[in-house]
């Protein structure tokens, strides 16, 4: 079996479930994709008889359409591990990705996933019981636990025959527009990408948080006049200069603010949010539930990822925590497949900024799912986060 039928296969239903076992084993020494440098994994079979849960992986490197830079870091590709969930029939996709200041890599996750060990586990409904038990292997690995958590609830929500915005009770009606993202580069090419993107989207996403912050925004200005959100990734290193700024990016049309400074920078964080005229969202200094608190004062509102939180059950818990805290939420991805990203989108109905463009970056999807339509995401009916592997 080669990967194009690893991701298909479900699409033939309870046919193939006769075959997920036999087949996964004859994925033994697949490879991850050219270009890489990291060591192939093979397929691995997944421990438990009839009536246990499945779980497969694979490395897959996402190839970027355009180099991609934020403050800090330039780069082509991202590596990605995608996830596969077997259960009486029903196939759950998920997907790991890992962009460099995670701190997680392909081995990391390979690593991650190989102890996971579910034969234990006989009804995916328990899914408390099951997510507890991978949150518990170990204390990091965000991603290779939301690829698992994605895989699960994708499985679940198939056997409801229901999407999850469905199963959360959230309307698809009032699904947000998706800011499109637009990384660091000299005015050119930012002034040729706002042109590629703008007629497609409503609202863009500017990468900041460098000398040139000042010029990139004058250059999109001369071709569009769409709201603007803004991404400094820690950036600023002046609070006083960072509220200068916001002022003027709130004269040239810029509605929203992330991650302004340091995340190890509470009191400067705070200091700004106190006196700014946008909204300020912490990006960096929020992964996990448990870090809500901390951040509660310091910004009006978290973005939630989840490749940070660990998927979809500590995201839509942590959407209802800062909602009870009074913060606003916004929902945002990694460079992702739309797996991942039709994950996260089944709750965005519920906030009030959408960054989930991740699968848009990349030209080597490997599922459909939301779509953007006139610049809003659309959910379709699809079941569980709704992919259809391509
Ligand atoms: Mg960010």
């Amino acid at each position: 079996m080669d990967r194009r039928e690893f991701f298909k296969q479900s699409a033939f239903g309870a046919a193939a479930a006769g075959l997920a076992l036999s087949g996964l084993g004859s994925l033994q020494g697949c490879r991850p994709s050219s270009g890489s440098d990291y060591a192939p994994y093979s397929m691995k079979p997944a421990r438990g008889g009839e009536g246990a849960l499945r779980l497969s992986f694979e490395p897959y490197e996402l190839e970027l359409r355009h180099t991609f830079t934020v403050s800090g870091n330039s780069r082509k590709s991202t590596p990605g591990v995608q996830v596969r969930l077997d259960y009486e029939g029903f196939t759950g996709y998920g997907e790991a990705s890992m962009p460099p200041y995670l701190g997680q890599s392909v081995q990391s996750v390979c690593s991650f996933l190989e102890r996971i060990d579910l034969s234990s586990f006989t009804d995916p409904f328990l899914m408390d019981d099951i997510l507890d038990y991978i949150d518990s292997l170990s204390e990091g690995d965000t991603a290779a636990k939301a690829a698992v958590d994605i895989a699960l609830h994708d499985l679940v929500g198939k056997m409801l025959a229901s999407p999850w915005y469905r199963i959360w009770g959230l309307n698809p009606s009032k699904a947000p527009l998706t800011t499109f993202t637009i990384g660091i580069d000299t005015p050119e090419i930012v002034k040729q990408k706002t042109l590629e993107c703008a007629s497609q989207f409503r609202i863009l996403k500017i990468k900041v948080g460098t000398p040139s912050d000042w010029e990139m925004i004058r250059a999109i200005r001369e071709v569009t006049s769409l709201p603007l959100a803004v991404d400094a990734n820690q950036g600023w290193k002046d609070c006083r200069m960072a509220l200068d700024e916001i002022f003027w990016l709130k004269e040239q049309g810029v509605v929203m603010v992330e991650q302004p400074m340091g995340k190890d920078r509470p009191d400067e964080n705070a200091w700004i949010t106190e006196r700014s005229p946008l909204p300020i969202f912490a990006d960096e200094a929020v992964q996990r539930l448990r870090d809500i608190p901390s951040v509660k004062g310091a910004y009006h509102g978290i973005n939630i990822k989840l490749m940070k939180c660990t998927g979809m059950r500590e995201a839509w818990k942590m959407l209802n925590y800062a909602r009870a805290e009074g913060m606003k939420v916004m929902i945002g991805c990694m460079t992702e497949t739309s797996c991942a990203v039709s994950a996260a989108a089944q709750l965005s109905p519920a906030v009030d900024f959408a960054d989930l463009d991740g699968n848009l970056l990349i030209s080597n999807d490997l599922f459909s799912g939301v779509t953007v339509q006139d610049g809003r995401l659309c959910l379709g009916e699809g079941s569980g986060i709704g992919v259809t592997p391509l």
